[in-house]
């Protein structure tokens, strides 16, 4: 059975038990972007947040990109969050190769050289990268200064939190 078929059965079981209450428009009070590892997928737990207090962007790195920022604007304008989480973790899979690496074996998988050019975030520092994708938030005039923004690597062996303060030249103001 292929895992789909799985979760599907699955599904009809558990939605037996389903509490309908969890079906109310949401009202988040913090936007949390953090890596798509399926070590982070209860990061809300770990933090002592109920389902609904936290609008939770992942993707691979935990990277500020387009796509993010169109989340946290949205989280952040629309529906209410008033701060930002940004959660790296240890031992990030991103930590395990280069760009250039991954362009190369996906040329030799494929036999097709990238169309666009692709980018897949690769880093060697959780801390330094976490720096960098603060800064980005920090500085799209969409998120409002009156967001805090701040940066987290979490650690999977502990399951604990280690704040990383902006280099001082990156804070505004
Ligand atoms: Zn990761």
């Amino acid at each position: 059975m292929s895992v789909i078929d799985e979760a599907l059965s699955a599904n009809a079981t558990m939605s037996n038990d389903y509490d309908p209450g969890r079906g109310k428009p949401p009202a988040p009070r913090i936007a949390i972007v953090t890596c798509a590892d399926p070590r982070l997928t209860n990061i809300g737990q770990m933090l002592g947040l109920a389902d609904g207090d936290a609008d939770i962007i992942r993707n691979f790195g935990t990277v500020i990109d387009d796509d993010s920022v169109r989340s946290l604007v949205l989280s952040t304008r629309l529906l209410g969050s008033r701060e930002i989480m940004i959660i790296n973790h240890t031992d990030c899979g991103m930590l395990r190769f280069t760009d250039s690496e991954m362009e190369d074996r996906l040329r030799k998988q494929t036999g097709r050289a990238p169309i666009a050019p692709a980018k897949f975030y690769s880093f060697t520092d959780a801390e330094a990268n976490t720096k960098e994708q603060i800064q980005k938030a920090r500085s799209h005039p969409w998120i409002s200064s009156d967001v805090p923004v701040r940066g987290f690597v979490y650690d999977v062996s502990t399951g604990r939190l280690s704040e990383v303060f902006p280099d001082r030249q990156t804070v505004p103001g």
